[in-house]
Parts: structure tokens; C-alpha cells; sequence
């Protein structure tokens, strides 16, 4: 570890920024909050409710603030303690081969990452999320997610990074198959997780109402857009909040309606909801954020190629034996500020997205069920009516919701 590496002044830097900018955004935001409550929203929001959103932000923000430089601080002391030599030399001494090492070594560090992560989890869900009556989570269910979510990640991950590690252990072009490989596998992700993933954690079941049915093929035919099935997906049973609306479109165009969505919105509103998802993919956003994804990861594979067999890489966070493993795990600490900045095109082009939604929406059912479904959303949600830009520059994959609500009464 020292100064003439460029590798440790990279990481260096890289992590502190990070955490600086993070910091520098969220004080921005928090002094962005408005006590009185905005013109738009005046008559659909009381000042209780108004007060009750001021603290969710403020809490929230200093549960982030806290957890980033608690998490930055042990990261800090493990690499200063050389953690990750240590960790190295005990690997070896099992004399495994490189790709049985590789998997233990990414797979020891995912371990440590969640265990740090746990307690900061539990907080959030059963405290905050709790306290400000959103969190329908029991320990149980809480529990049975986390198991899952491991079991997936081993049936799925393991193999995946097994052969990653494999192409970079036989060839020298690696990088470029790697990225082929780990292409196909995310577009066959985006096909299987609403038919395989999603039915493991949320229960789906056909729509009892049938005028809401009924309503939605209507709307559906005048679009022109056939669907298939219309579900119920049981949301409430983990949270009231009731974001993520339709699952499984593209090719399955299977329709699926969260319960809290339908419990808390009037008809027209879910009808404006369900034409802006329609919009999403009648102007092809789906198809052009994963061609997006996949130039960013190809940027990605490209750089991982110049830097993942340099020994002065692993030499910067104290591992005198240089591996694939290695490479790839500290290549992933360095490129962490660039894929923040390259993550800012995808949160651009996706609130342009959103936009462009809206006005689909507006388009099929007038501006007004969607401005109320929005406003709605944003009150039970208790979302930060007031962001700051810098924020939404940095962190919102939507517009804010008065920004939209503007657009569509324009
Ligand atoms: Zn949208």
C-alpha cells in the first residue's frame, strides 16, 4: 500500500469522493424541504400530512448518512488492517484450485458485505419503515426473503461467476466473452423473473372484480395493446406502499396489479396508472434502457480488460498474490465512481421516460386520473414533494412528482 500506486490513490480518492458527494447531496436535499406545504398539493394535503413527510425525509436521511459512513469506516479499517490479505492467505492454505478459490473469496466478501448490511436492514424495515406505518413485514416473512434470495443467488450466481472466472483463467479475450455471456444472461433474466423469481416472493391471483376487468381489457383493446391475464399480486402483505404496478410485459404482456394499488385508487386513476405502463412500452423504453445497460457493461468489460491482470491492483489493498478473484473484486471498488457517472445517463433517460409515459396516459385518458393516482402516490408514499435537483440528478429514476404533474397539466 503506497502512495506510487496508482491503483490505492484511485480507490483512495474514489471512496472518499463518493462519500462526499453522497453527503453533499443529501445535505442539499434536506435543506431543500419546504415547511409550508406547495401550492399544487394545497387541498389534497394537510399540514399533518405535510409535517409527517418533513420527518420521514429527515429520518431517512440520517439513517443513510449513518449507514454510509459506518459502512465506509469498517471498509476503511478492514483495508487498513489487511483484511484482505489475511483473508487471501487463509483461502489458500485450503490449496483449492483457482476457481473453487475465486468462488470463496467473492463469496466470503458477499458475506461479510451482508452481515454488515443486516442490522442496517433490520432498522430500516422494523423500525423506520414501521414507525411510519409502511412496513407489514413480519420476521417471519423477513426471514423466508433473505433465504430465498440467497438460495436464488447460489442457483443462479454461483454458476454465472464460475464461468466468468473460467473465460478469464483460459482466454485472453475474456473480457469480450465474458460480456456476451453475462448479456444473455441478463435478457434471459428479464424473460424468467416475472414467470420463475417473482412467483417465489409474491402470491399472484386472478382478478376477482370483474367490472375492473372488464374496464381494463376495454382500455387495453382501444390501445391496442392485447393482454393476457389480469392478476392481483399480494403487495400488502410486505409494505402499503404500493409502487411497482404491472409485471411481466414485453412478450407476456401479463398484466399484474398490485393490491395496495387497487385498494387505495379509484378506477380512473388505476385505468391512467395501467395506459402509462402501456406507454413504457408502446414507445420501446424497455427495450432501449437494456440496450442502454448493455453499452454501459461493455464499457465496463472493456476496462476490466486493461486493469484485471495488473498485480499492483491486489498490491493496493494489501493481497501479495494477485488472482482473478482479486482483480475482479477490487476492480469493482475502482470503477464505483465511474458507474455512478455513467449511471446518471440511465436516471436521465429514464425520467425522460417517465415524461413521455405521462403523455401517453394524458393522451388515452386525460391529464386529471393521472395527476390524482400521482398525487396519491406521492402522499401515501410520504415521497419528498420538494427534492432538490442536485438530488434528483443524482438518485431519482422518476421525476419529481410536481414536476409531472406540471408536464401533464401543461
Ligand atoms: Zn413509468
Amino acid at each position: 500500500m503506497t502512495l506510487s500506486n496508482p491503483w490505492f490513490l484511485l480507490a483512495l480518492i474514489g471512496c472518499i469522493g463518493l462519500y462526499h458527494l453522497e453527503l453533499f447531496a443529501t445535505l442539499l436535499n434536506m435543506s431543500a424541504l419546504k415547511a409550508e406545504v406547495p401550492d399544487a398539493l394545497k387541498g389534497s394535503v394537510t399540514e399533518e400530512e405535510h409535517e409527517r413527510t418533513l420527518e420521514y425525509a429527515r429520518v431517512s436521511a440520517k439513517f443513510d448518512v449513518l449507514q454510509s459512513s459506518l459502512s465506509l469506516a469498517l471498509f476503511g479499517a478492514f483495508w487498513w488492517c489487511g483484511g484482505f490479505g489475511f483473508m487471501d492467505a487463509w483461502l489458500r492454505g485450503w490449496h483449492l484450485d483457482p476457481i473453487t478459490n475465486g468462488l470463496g473469496v467473492i463469496g466470503l466478501l458477499f458475506a461479510l458485505q451482508s452481515l454488515v448490511s443486516l442490522p442496517f436492514d433490520l432498522y430500516d424495515t422494523f423500525g423506520i419503515e414501521r414507525e411510519f406505518g409502511f412496513n407489514k413485514m413480519t420476521v417471519g416473512t423477513f426471514i423466508m426473503d433473505r433465504l430465498k434470495g440467497l438460495f436464488l443467488g447460489v442457483l443462479l450466481g454461483l454458476p454465472l461467476l464460475a464461468l466468468l472466472l473460467w473465460l478469464f483463467e483460459k482466454f485472453s479475450l475474456a473480457a469480450l466473452y465474458g460480456w456476451l455471456v453475462l448479456s444473455a444472461f441478463s435478457l434471459l433474466m428479464t424473460w424468467l423473473a416475472p414467470r420463475l423469481i417473482l412467483p417465489l416472493f409474491y402470491k399472484f391471483q386472478p382478478m376477482k372484480d370483474e367490472a375492473l376487468r372488464a374496464a381494463i381489457v376495454k382500455l387495453s383493446q382501444k390501445l391496442a395493446f392485447p393482454i393476457g391475464d389480469v392478476s392481483v399480486v399480494d403487495g400488502s402483505r410486505r409494505s402499503t406502499k404500493g409502487n411497482a404496478f404491472f409485471t411481466g410485459f414485453g412478450a407476456t404482456k401479463r398484466i399484474a396489479l398490485f393490491d395496495t394499488l387497487i385498494a387505495n385508487h379509484s378506477q380512473d386513476e388505476i385505468l391512467a396508472v395501467l395506459a402509462h405502463e402501456i406507454g413504457h412500452c408502446k414507445r420501446g423504453h424497455v427495450p432501449k434502457q437494456i440496450a442502454l445497460s448493455l453499452a454501459v457493461s461493455g464499457l465496463m468489460f472493456a476496462l476490466l480488460h486493461f486493469a484485471l491482470h495488473d498485480p499492483r491492483l491486489s498490491a493496493a489493498f494489501g493481497v501479495s498474490h494477485h488472482s482473478i478473484a482479486w482483480g475482479l473484486v477490487f476492480f469493482s471498488i475502482i470503477y464505483s465512481p465511474l458507474s455512478l457517472l455513467l449511471g446518471l445517463i440511465s436516471g436521465h433517460t429514464s425520467r425522460k421516460n417517465e415524461f413521455e409515459a405521462d403523455a401517453f396516459a394524458k393522451e388515452a385518458m386525460g391529464a386529471e386520473p393521472m395527476v390524482s393516482a400521482l398525487t396519491k402516490l406521492s402522499k401515501d408514499h410520504l415521497s419528498n414533494p420538494t427534492p432538490h435537483q442536485f438530488y434528483v440528478f443524482l438518485h431519482y429514476s422518476h421525476p419529481p412528482m410536481l414536476e409531472r404533474v406540471a408536464a401533464l397539466r401543461a
